[in-house]
């Protein structure tokens, strides 16, 4: 018997998968099931409980198949492991039942934009392709109506921390920086090793697509023997780049194939992006997709929602929804994006956050930081010493401060290096309620 816990987007994918295959499964959640998953698994019949687990029955799985917000150290998950069963993520589970060639995105930073932007240009190039993982439908479900050739998949730690077979014929490890430490027993060398688990399985004919200078990635390779064809790729053109920039141009290598395109016709902004840009062609590449899909996707791909989203100009004043930056990284490559005076809006809940990478870049782009979040005084005892800083507690206070400050010809950014779970559901309530505040300006 298959048990499932978690009964949210992965774990009910993997219960219709397992009973489209008729094997036995029974669904565990601790919480309240959410009523569209509820009515599929009656419909589906298949067997279910909320509000607790049944250790005799959970105990009973051939294997267990985990969602990636239970942590390992939840007592069930430990008994199970104790009892020699195995626990897997869905993407495990579900990798067996598929002939499909597999693209996997990894990273801190970038993996949505990076799934969605190689997604596009496999489906412009007319590839039969699904998107999966983090990003969307999961995996399991998309297998329990039919295969596909290709898939693109967002890869998270904590799903990758179930894959034990699971071989991506593409990997692609877009960068390192501490995060979710509270789940790697505050080991930021845990949280490494679990993103390297995406190359775990290459062999000499698969492709490890990474960031050459992020000194993490650079550091842990040495460790981790990667024996397949490695893509690196770089800012600037050096000896070990398959991708770089150069004069303007971005060249990516992969086997004899070389793509070039001038950087001023890529579509996203960003130096970020143009690291997301270099992964994704390389990708392509590897699965022999035509330089024009590609060209023309990076063209026309139009970014994703709550991601440096430029939404709207009022006055001259351009507001940028970057919600979901909940890191300090992602804030660094927002601001170094900006070529306007910014007004800053920031704050939420802190995950031990070091601004003081942000110094140079607020000292030369920021004008004024408006704080807000329940508790703002850490940002502004950090900051006040180099620019204004404003304490509110609300959207609207926030965008109206804002905005207040704000000149023609500035910019006014979310992008607020924490989570939102203080004042919203979550990032995507907060750039929402962001849009929501600007429009009634
Ligand atoms: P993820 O799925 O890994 O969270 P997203 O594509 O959703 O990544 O982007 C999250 C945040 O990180 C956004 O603020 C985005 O602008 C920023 N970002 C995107 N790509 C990168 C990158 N390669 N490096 C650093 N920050 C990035």
């Amino acid at each position: 018997m298959v048990v499932v816990l978690g009964a949210g987007e992965s774990g009910i994918g993997a219960a219709l998968l397992a009973k489209s295959k008729n094997i036995d499964v029974f669904v565990s959640d601790l919480g309240r099931i959410k009523p569209n998953y509820l009515s599929e698994l009656q419909q589906n019949n298949i067997d279910f409980e909320q509000g607790k687990h049944s250790e005799d029955k959970i105990l009973s799985a051939d294997v267990i198949v985990k969602s990636p917000g239970i942590p390992d150290n939840a007592p069930i998950v430990q008994k199970a492991k104790a009892k020699g069963i195995k626990v897997i993520s869905e993407i495990e589970f579900a990798w067996q039942f598929t002939n499909g060639t597999f693209i996997g995105i990894t990273g801190s930073n970038g993996k949505t934009t990076t799934t969605l932007l190689t997604y596009e240009i496999l489906k412009n190039a007319g590839y039969d392709v699904a998107l999966t993982g983090n990003v969307g439908v999961s995996l399991a479900r998309l297998l329990a109506k039919r295969d596909y050739q290709y898939f693109v998949v967002e890869l998270s730690s904590f799903q990758l921390d179930g894959c034990f077979d699971f071989n991506p014929h593409v990997a692609v490890l877009l960068n390192i920086t501490p995060d979710h430490l509270d789940r790697y027993e505050n080991k930021f060398e845990n949280y490494i090793n679990s993103k390297f688990r995406i190359a775990q399985n290459h062999g000499p004919e698969d492709y490890f697509i990474y960031w050459l200078d992020d000194p993490n990635i650079k550091k842990y390779l040495t460790r981790h023997k990667i024996v397949s064809r490695h893509i690196p790729f770089s800012y600037k053109k050096q000896d070990r780049a398959s991708a770089y920039i150069q004069d303007s141009t971005m060249y990516v290598k992969v086997n004899q194939k070389l793509f070039t395109m001038d950087v001023k016709q890529i579509s996203l902004q960003g130096r970020h992006n143009l690291y997301n840009s270099m992964a994704a062609a390389a990708a392509a590449l590897a699965v022999n997709v035509k330089n024009e899909y590609i060209k023309r996707t990076l063209q026309t791909f139009k970014g994703v929602e709550h991601r440096l989203e430029k939404f709207l100009s009022i006055r001259g004043i351009t507001f940028i929804n970057d919600s979901k930056a909940t890191n300090v990284n992602s804030v660094w490559y927002a601001l170094e994006t900006m070529q306007r005076p910014v007004v800053l809006i920031m704050g939420g809940v802190d995950k031990g956050n070091d601004y003081s990478l942000l110094f140079d870049l607020v000292k030369k782009k920021v004008k004024a930081i408006v704080a807000l979040g329940k508790d703002n005084s850490k940002i502004i005892r950090t900051f006040s010493r180099l620019v204004p800083v404003y304490d509110t507690h609300s959207m609207e206070q926030a965008v109206r401060q804002a905005y207040l400050l704000a000149e023609k010809g500035d910019v006014v950014l979310l992008s607020p290096a924490c989570a939102s779970f203080d004042l919203f559901e979550n990032y995507i309530d907060r750039g929402n309620k962001f849009k929501e505040a600007v429009r009634n300006l």
